[in-house]
């Protein structure tokens, strides 16, 4: 009986420590993604998760699971952004969570060095640059990636697993295309649940002023490209 008292009271004062330091819980989870230094060349950039650590990232140039099957980011491991890019896709994680609390944006893409820009577009030279250009935006217009005001996104369950947006991320298909949607949907060959991910992603990320384009329902930019170019210095 006594031993049962102990446990009980150990129980209520593990409970009791918890409860009264959940501040402090919080602190801790907050600082679960450890800041790491900044590479070479982007110290004026900010670390997405350091801004808000639930955020999640998946840096697929940094894997070989790209379009390309080969790494191309050997510096860049975690998604760097302008700060205040950064800050409105906080705010946009919260828009999100706001209406489904186990749901998280899953970030891709960030700063996109014109260095690596250029080396996609070389990798692609068997092409014509009109085809090309559907690949990768040619480094001569310049990316708003590479201004770090862009980002490549969706959204994942509380497992980390993407909604189904009916297309992968980097798929060129015309099934990628926002603005095609209409059309695949009444086709068939989209499901009305995919094209309502694809509109929840734009609700979240348009919430805050990020445009997406035209031909990849995952890319967003945070200014025009012709306001971005006066706000910020390329990334070389
Ligand atoms: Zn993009």
């Amino acid at each position: 009986m006594i031993r049962f008292f102990l446990l009980f009271s150990v129980l209520i004062s593990v409970f009791g420590f918890s409860q009264t330091n959940k501040k402090q819980a919080k602190k801790v989870e907050i600082n679960k993604v450890k800041p790491i230094p900044k590479p070479k060349g982007m110290e004026h950039l900010v670390d997405i998760q350091e801004i808000d650590p639930t955020l999640k990232i998946d840096v697929k140039y940094a894997t070989t699971d790209n379009f390309m099957g080969k790494i191309l980011y050997f510096n860049i491991e975690r998604i760097y952004l302008q700060k205040e890019v950064a800050l409105r896709l906080a705010k946009s994680q919260a828009f999100l969570k706001k209406t489904h609390p186990k749901y998280s944006l899953l970030v891709y893409d960030g700063v996109r060095p014109l260095s690596v820009q250029q080396a996609m577009w070389d990798s692609l030279d068997s092409l014509p640059p009109v085809q090309r250009g559907k690949f990768v935006s040619n480094p001569a217009n310049g990316s708003v990636h590479n201004y770090a005001a862009a980002v490549d996104v969706t959204i994942c369950d509380q497992f980390g697993k993407p909604l189904d947006m009916g297309a992968g991320y980097d798929d060129i298909r015309e099934i990628a295309y926002p603005s095609l949607e209409a059309k695949f949907l009444a086709e068939g060959k989209l499901t009305k649940k995919q094209v309502a991910n694809r509109k929840l992603l734009r609700r979240v990320m348009e919430s805050q002023q990020f445009k997406n384009i035209p031909s990849e329902w995952w890319h967003f930019n945070a200014f025009p490209r012709k306001i971005v170019k006066t706000k910020y210095k390329i990334i070389p």
